[in-house]
């Protein structure tokens, strides 16, 4: 049974480990660099506007947000990363959050969103390797495909797949939030997780 991704209902925000859910129903986990288009990616796949805020505001980076799709899952919208302008007490913030979340084993699967023209950052690698430690599958999506050549989508994807040493079992879908290519896939992909 797939699930609904327009059935999507805003729960809540954590700032602190206190704040989160902890209700027993599978969380998908969105990570990405900020500004690698994980707002966008997020509204094309529950088809709103701007249900996940485009465009990060410094202060507002360290917080997680609950999206709940068909009272069956957690979509969880967490805390970009490499944001230049964040001051170092709210990096410190961010480290703490993130910290607690993936120690919390609350997520259920990890979805990591890259730029799909670029060879993945330190930080990415960083990112999944965290996703990866804490137990999880992995999908990747590689945003922003519209801006490559088509030639260039093969090399890169195996790029991409290699930096961040992604296993077998882990999906790399070229997406473009803006085109809306690879939302049936993303999609497909979560559900076939969620099945097992
Ligand atoms: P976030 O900081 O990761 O949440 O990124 P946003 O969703 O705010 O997007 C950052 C910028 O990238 C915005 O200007 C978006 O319009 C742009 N963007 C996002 N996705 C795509 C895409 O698939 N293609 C292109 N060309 N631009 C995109």
């Amino acid at each position: 049974m797939g699930l609904n991704f327009n059935k999507v209902e805003f729960i809540r925000s954590a700032v602190k480990p206190a704040d989160f859910l902890r209700d027993g129903l599978p969380q998908m986990a969105f990570a990405g660099r900020s500004n690698v288009g994980k707002s966008s990616v997020i509204n094309r796949l529950v088809n709103r506007k701007n249900y996940a805020r485009v465009g990060a505001s410094p202060g507002k980076t360290s917080q997680i947000n609950y999206f709940r799709i068909e009272e069956r899952a957690y979509l969880v919208d967490l805390p970009g990363y490499g944001y230049a302008k964040v001051s170092k007490a709210e990096r410190d913030r961010w480290g703490r959050l993130m910290e607690a979340y993936f120690a919390s084993g609350l997520i259920f699967l990890g979805v990591m969103i890259v730029d799909a023209r670029h060879k993945p950052t330190a930080d990415d690698v960083t990112m999944a390797n965290w996703f990866f430690d804490a137990g999880c599958l992995v999908v990747v999506v590689a945003n922003k495909l519209d801006k490559l050549k088509k030639s260039e989508v093969e090399p890169n994807m195996r790029q991409i797949r290699e930096v961040l040493a992604l296993r077998e079992c882990d999906a790399l879908i070229p997406f473009s939030a803006e085109r809306g290519d690879g939302k049936d896939a993303l999609a497909a992909a979560l559900c076939s997780a969620m099945e097992g």
